[in-house]
């Protein structure tokens, strides 16, 4: 039976599958035939995750399953309001408040009074867990996916490189596991860094992972990537950038400013060409000169423009750090790791695309002192940010949620909590302790 039902799909996936779903009296139906067929494991490998991947749905999951959560604190409620519930189902946010007595659920999750907040987003990270991107291993992506939901990360854009006229089969790799389970965190889509980046201002990136700007490399990007790069640093002083950034947004590609040693002007050509962001604000850029106001004046000034900021105090003294968030505003401001495979291992020796780093007290260098990146979960960042700024909680937390979403496009999904919203939430403590992080309805990380 499953071969005969499972036979046209495979040809024009995902159209035929469109086709036969319009034919078939409801989703849940549906649901339930391919649970039949998915768990008599008759079908070649990768047509199940295909499926799962297709309906966001685990086959292993039952889609009527209720999770809830009581006894939790609103992130952004008011001090003295009292504790609510929120109700889940099928993955999603199904109510908040006071729930009905006679609700049945399968499980209940009593939050001891413990905030309740969206899962952070982390738009930057190459690594965590002993893992990292370019390791191009399903094994891998599941090891950062877990480490990231132990810092209450329930999104990330998988960030690494692309290796001109190499293998890039990590980018193939993200590709085909973005929004599919990996056991925590979602893989949201790909973040390069580069290729067509400053050679001058490229930091941790190595020299055989930058080229000149090519509409023909970028094709090849575009194609490995397979709809599911979300986001591109881009040096906008490089000779045909400018077509580059416009064919970035063309595609619903993010283009994103960084390891650039443009000036002023060119910095504002860039934005003019569909620029909206900024990668990691301050790092491999050059510095502000009062005859030479560089981007970062630029970027200042650009009401419409988004920054991510390592805010580890180490990558941006704290004291500029305060001053750039009293600049932005936390409606630009977007704290990323720029995490390493040492998050959530101990300080010592690790590898990065060949090279060897340190990893002590959350900072990663190579051995001639480039900072490049941190081994800080995003909890941690964000824990530094507050007490560097002041910032209060609620405020610190949006920008780890509703403000990445918002850039990602996904704010009709994530970010936020309200009914119909994805479940993608935290409990945690005061101090940023993550309690609990819940994906999609599942728990995938509990203390
Ligand atoms: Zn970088």
């Amino acid at each position: 039976m499953s071969t005969l039902i499972a036979a046209p799909f495979f040809n024009h996936w995902p159209f035929g599958f469109q086709l036969k779903m319009a034919t078939l009296p409801s989703i849940h139906y549906m649901k339930s035939l391919l649970n039949l067929i998915i768990l008599q494991n008759t079908l070649p490998p990768n047509f199940s995750l295909a499926i799962k991947s297709y309906f966001n749905y685990d086959a292993t999951m039952n889609m009527s399953q209720r999770l809830l959560i009581t006894n939790c604190r609103l992130f952004d409620a008011p001090q003295d309001k009292r504790t609510t519930s929120v109700l889940i189902e099928n993955g999603v946010i199904a109510q908040i408040g006071q729930i009905e007595s006679g609700t049945t659920c399968d499980n209940t999750l009593d939050a001891q009074g413990r905030i309740i907040a969206p899962g952070f987003i982390d738009v930057h990270i190459q690594g965590a867990g002993g893992a990292d991107i370019l390791d191009a291993t399903p094994e891998a992506l599941e090891a950062i996916s877990r480490t990231c939901a132990r810092f209450g990360v329930t999104g990330f854009l998988a960030t690494t490189v692309f290796k001109p006229d190499q293998e890039n089969r990590h980018l193939a790799l993200a590709a085909e596991y973005t929004n599919r389970d990996l056991g925590g965190a979602n893989l949201l889509g790909i973040h390069l860094e580069g290729p067509f980046i400053s050679l001058e201002k490229k930091g941790m990136i190595l020299p055989e992972c930058i080229c000149l700007p090519s509409e023909q490399i970028l094709d090849e990007i575009l194609n490995i990537t397979d709809g599911h790069l979300s986001m591109m640093t881009i040096s906008t002083e490089l000779p045909e950038s400018l077509g580059i950034i416009r064919s970035l947004v063309e595609s619903g590609v993010i283009a994103s400013f960084g390891h650039s040693n443009a000036t002023y002007e060119q910095t504002l050509e860039g934005f003019d060409a569909g620029i909206s962001h900024v990668t990691h604000l301050f790092n491999a850029t050059p510095s502000i000169h009062h005859r030479s106001p560089g981007p970062l004046v630029a970027i200042f000034q650009a009401e419409h423009i988004t920054a991510q900021v390592i805010t580890d105090g180490v990558h941006i003294h704290p004291a500029v750090l305060k001053f750039a968030y009293e600049k932005l505003g936390p409606d630009r401001t977007i704290p990323i790791t720029d995490g390493m495979q040492a998050i959530g291992l101990g300080d010592g020796m690790f590898i990065y695309n060949g090279i060897e780093y340190e990893s002590k007290a959350g900072a990663a260098r190579y051995k001639d002192g480039t900072l490049i990146g941190t081994a800080l979960g995003l909890s941690q960042i964000l824990e530094r940010f507050i007490t560097f700024t002041d910032c209060p909680l609620d405020v610190a937390i949006r920008m780890v949620t509703k403000i990445p979403a918002g850039l990602l496009g996904l704010e009709g999904k994530k970010g936020t909590i309200a009914v119909g919203k994805d479940a993608d939430l935290i409990l945690l403590d005061e101090n940023l302790s993550v309690h609990t992080t819940i994906v999609a309805g599942k728990i995938v990380f509990q203390e």
